[in-house]
């Protein structure tokens, strides 16, 4: 019997393979979502980027069936619990969410927090930041402090194209001087400590739920190395793999390396309640 009759979505065949083997067995399922851009939309603010309300439900309603479900994201642990309310939602009691690449995580299932402290070479760029930005002409443009890496957002300037390019090699100047690396995101420069991505975060994950099938839904370029992460595992016939680009106007990082694309977080909304309807048949 095809199980994926109904489904709505175009599918790569490593992705309907995956599908079907989350369908036969979903308890072997490792499950995992970036959250800006898939759980929650992109807005101005980021600290105003509030998870959808039915990805987050979609999310739960698979939580009861697969065999585990993470978060991984670049923001502080604690931010995207808070933004996604996820310690509040039912279904979800076998989540952990993996902020700061994986170099900080929250389990659920405890409640705890573990969130070591930040490298010294990102606290001297902070301190240098700000100057850095104001010879620039661009002291106006968003900071935002991770921890562990720091957010220099153009999206609220006036040409956000323009002061991007303004700023890379200065930024990747700093970075270099503090022994950072640079990631470039969505109108937006990290300057990050090195060894932490969430390719080595979903690597740690499946070697601790040792799953037979991974899901990743992403939308950035730092999901990339998530990405490659499964891909390779899949390549060597360790698991099935399912990644799942969430798209936008912004960033097409992912559509080349994805099974399956849909409509930012309406859309994965959509996909997570078609694979939740497919698990309760
Ligand atoms: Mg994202």
């Amino acid at each position: 019997m095809d199980l994926t009759t109904d489904r709505p979505f175009d599918l790569t065949d490593a992705g309907r393979r995956a599908w079907n083997a989350i369908v036969a067995d979903p308890g072997s399922t490792l499950l995992c979502s970036d959250f800006d851009g898939v759980l929650s939309p992109i807005v101005r603010d980021p600290d105003q980027a509030w998870a959808a309300e039915e990805t987050v439900t979609g999310l739960a309603r698979l939580g009861t069936k697969v065999g585990k479900v993470a978060v991984v994201t670049g923001r502080l642990v604690r931010k995207a619990v808070e933004l996604g309310k996820l310690d509040e939602q039912a279904g979800l009691e076998s989540m952990s969410v993996l902020g700061l690449y994986g170099f900080e995580r929250w389990d659920a299932a405890t409640g705890e927090f573990d969130e070591p402290y930040a490298p010294d070479g990102v606290e001297a760029a902070k301190a240098e930041l700000p100057g850095v930005l104001a010879g620039l002409g661009l002291a106006h443009a968003r900071l935002e402090d991770k921890r562990l890496s720091l957010g220099v957002h153009t999206r609220e300037l006036e040409d956000p194209h323009g002061a991007l390019a303004t700023l890379e090699i200065p930024l990747r100047e700093l970075a270099d001087r503090h022994g950072l690396r640079i990631e470039p995101g969505k109108f937006v420069f990290e300057l990050r400590a090195p060894g932490v991505d969430k390719g080595d975060a979903v690597r740690r994950l499946i070697d601790e739920v040792r799953p037979r099938t991974v899901v990743f839904a992403g939308d950035d370029l730092g999901d990339v190395p998530a990405f490659e992460a499964v891909r390779s595992l899949r390549d060597t016939g360790d698991i099935d793999g399912l990644l799942i680009c969430s798209a936008s106007t912004e960033q097409n990082a992912l559509v080349e390396l994805a099974d399956v694309i849909v409509d930012g977080p309406p859309g994965v909304a959509v996909l997570f309640d078609q694979l939740a309807q497919a698990l309760e048949a």
